[in-house]
C-alpha cells in the first residue's frame, strides 16, 4: 500500500498526493456503496419473504442518498488519513504484509472497532449528541440508503478509528483497507431491511449479529448498539430482550418463505 501511495501523481507534493489518495478512496467508497446496494435491492426484490418489518419506509431513497454526502466524504477522509499517517511514518511501523498478518490484524481491528463503535454509538444517543445522530434515525424502517446517512460529526466520531488505529496497532495497510471494505459491505447488508444472515452464529451463546440486530436498533431505538458482535450489548444490558427469540422466529419464517405479518 505504501508503494501504491508513493506512486500517486504529485507524490513529491504531500498535499496533492493526499488529496489524490482521498479522491481515489471516495471513488472506491461510492462504487462499493452503489454496487452493493444494487445487488442487495435485486436480491430483496426476488426474495421478498426475507423482509424483516412488515411496514415500508416512508423516507424516499433520493433524500437518504442526498444526506449521505458526509458519509461519502468523511469515511474515505479518515481512511486516507490513517493510510497517510502510516506512509509518513507517524504511526507504528506496520507489520510486513502476508496472508497471516493481514488475517490476524483484520480480526484484531474488527474486535477493537466493535467496542469503539458500541461506545461511540451509545454516546451519540445521549441528549448532548443525539442531534448529530438523528438524521441516521429518520426512519424506523432502514434501507441500504440509510447506511451512510450521517452528519459530519457522527461520521468523524465513529470513523476516526481508521486514523488512531495506526498509532496503536502495527496493522498492515492492506488489512486496514480490507477491514474498512468489510465494514462497509456489512453496514449495507445490516441496513437492507432484509434478513440474509440469521444463522445460529447470531444467537446466544454465539457472539455475532444478523440483520435483525441493527434493524431492531432502528425500530426500537434504545437497544442493539453493537456492530458485528452482540457481546457488548449483552454485557452492558442494551440488547433487545427479545432479540434471540426474534432471530429464531425469523429463521423459522425464512425456512417457510413466509413474509412478515402486517
Ligand atoms: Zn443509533
Ligand atoms: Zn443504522
Amino acid at each position: 500500500m505504501n508503494e501504491i501511495i508513493g506512486l500517486l501523481p504529485y507524490a513529491e507534493n504531500a498535499w496533492l498526493a493526499f488529496l489524490t489518495l482521498w479522491a481515489a478512496l471516495i471513488l472506491f467508497h461510492v462504487s462499493i456503496h452503489f454496487g452493493t446496494a444494487a445487488i442487495l435491492i435485486a436480491l430483496a426484490r426476488s426474495q421478498k419473504w426475507r423482509k424483516i418489518q412488515a411496514r415500508e419506509t416512508r423516507v424516499p431513497a433520493s433524500s437518504e442518498i442526498r444526506e449521505s454526502f458526509p458519509g461519502f466524504l468523511g469515511t474515505p477522509f479518515c481512511l486516507s488519513l490513517g493510510l497517510w499517517a502510516q506512509y509518513q511514518d507517524w504511526g507504528l511501523p506496520p507489520m510486513e504484509t502476508s496472508v497471516w498478518t493481514v488475517l490476524v490484524f483484520f480480526l484484531i481491528a474488527t474486535l477493537i472497532h466493535d467496542l469503539w463503535f458500541y461506545s461511540i454509538h451509545r454516546l451519540l444517543h445521549t441528549k448532548w449528541l443525539f442531534k448529530w445522530h438523528i438524521p441516521h434515525h429518520k426512519s424506523p424502517v432502514p434501507t441500504v440508503w440509510t447506511n451512510d446517512r450521517f452528519t459530519l460529526l457522527d461520521v468523524l466520531m465513529t470513523q476516526c478509528f481508521l486514523i488512531w488505529v495506526v498509532f496503536v496497532l502495527p496493522i498492515p495497510p492492506l488489512a486496514l483497507l480490507l477491514y474498512r471494505l468489510s465494514d462497509h459491505i456489512k453496514g449495507l447488508i445490516g441496513h437492507s431491511g432484509f434478513e440474509f444472515a440469521a444463522s445460529r452464529l447470531a444467537i446466544w451463546p454465539m457472539p455475532f449479529v444478523c440483520v435483525t440486530h441493527h434493524d431492531g436498533h432502528h425500530e426500537l431505538f434504545h437497544y442493539n448498539f453493537g456492530n458485528t458482535l452482540s457481546i457488548w450489548d449483552r454485557l452492558f444490558g442494551t440488547l433487545d430482550p427479545e432479540y434471540d427469540a426474534k432471530v429464531l422466529a425469523v429463521r423459522e419464517r425464512l425456512a417457510e418463505k413466509q413474509p412478515p405479518q402486517k
